[in-house]
């Protein structure tokens, strides 16, 4: 364990990867939820996505929601976004920080925003510069990074040549997302030790879900190969769009919970994120998938 990362960053994405998977929840909700998160200690939140509303109508009101909350100085926010269009709001609403997503597998990036990876990958390009020649970074996610609910299996090398045209076209940092839960920590070392070798010093984001319970194995298989980026979501918030009823990204409470023990540093409070991750439920209203909401956290006693 002494080659752990000593800290690693986390990125909040409860309220928009969960929010965009559970039943529409009031503006003022989002608000809430969001300022409880700035009062956890993590320092970065995915805040919103701008999406098409019709398609996705939990992120219509992704710019009231930017606009009401309370900003953080000390918080990196920023926004996603799966196409230029959706890209050009991020920017237009100020956030100077974005997500662009594409999917490894063509079929899932066709269902998604109808297009094939390569079109996908030719808007990025443009996405690229325009957020560059507006002091922006941005961020490529690449989706299904282990595996797609139409293909199945995606190949690493597919995987590193859609990570690899993001690069050459400007890509400031790379995430791979487990859109489904389908990555293992062996398929974790595989595809994280390939992109090291062939790319040691970008920035590298890992997106887990817990679909299958194997999310914070997985987190630990990355660990130790040095990633220290992670993104999770408060309570374990949001679902699998492809299998009903099942649970979606890691809980951020228990990610820190399993970390800060092992003498990796989050920033964040884990009480403070039961607090919000107990909010969160509050606001869903149903019961959250985290152990950690429902146990507390490891150390707690009970009152003789
Ligand atoms: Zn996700």
């Amino acid at each position: 364990m002494t080659d752990l990362p000593r800290r690693v960053s986390l990125r909040e994405v409860g309220p928009r990867d969960g929010l965009q998977n559970e039943d529409p929840v009031p503006t003022g909700a989002k608000i809430e939820l969001i300022n409880a998160l700035s009062q956890t200690g993590v320092s970065r939140i995915e805040a919103v996505s701008f999406v098409r509303p019709d398609a996705i109508p939990q992120m219509a009101d992704a710019d009231q929601v930017w606009r009401g909350i309370e900003r953080t100085a000390a918080i990196r926010y920023s926004a996603l976004a799966p196409n230029l269009r959706g890209a050009r709001r991020a920017l237009d609403s100020g956030f100077t920080e974005v997500e662009v997503v594409v999917s490894a597998s063509d079929t899932h990036n066709r269902r998604n925003v109808n297009r094939g990876t390569e079109e996908s990958l030719d808007d990025i390009a443009v996405i690229l510069s325009e957020a560059h020649g507006r002091g922006a970074t941005c961020q490529v996610v690449v989706a299904t990074a282990w595996g797609c609910p139409y293909e199945g299996d995606v190949p690493v090398s597919r995987v590193l040549a859609v990570a690899g045209r993001a690069l050459a076209d400007g890509a400031d940092s790379i995430s791979f997302g487990d859109t489904t839960g389908m990555a293992t920590p062996r398929r974790v070392t595989e595809l994280v030790g390939e992109f090291r070798s062939a790319y040691p010093d970008v920035p590298l984001n890992l997106h887990f879900h817990n679909t299958r319970g194997t999310g914070l194995a997985n987190v630990l298989a990355a660990l130790e190969l040095g990633v220290d980026d992670f993104d999770a979501s408060v309570g374990g918030l949001g679902g699998c769009p492809y299998a009903p009823g099942a649970t979606g990204n890691i809980a951020t409470e228990e990610l820190v919970h399993m970390v800060e023990d092992m003498g990796v540093a989050t920033g964040v409070d884990l009480e403070a994120m039961i607090g919000a991750a107990a909010e969160a439920e509050r606001i869903i209203g149903r019961q959250l998938p985290s152990q950690v909401l429902r146990a507390g956290p490891r150390t707690r006693t009970i009152p003789l």
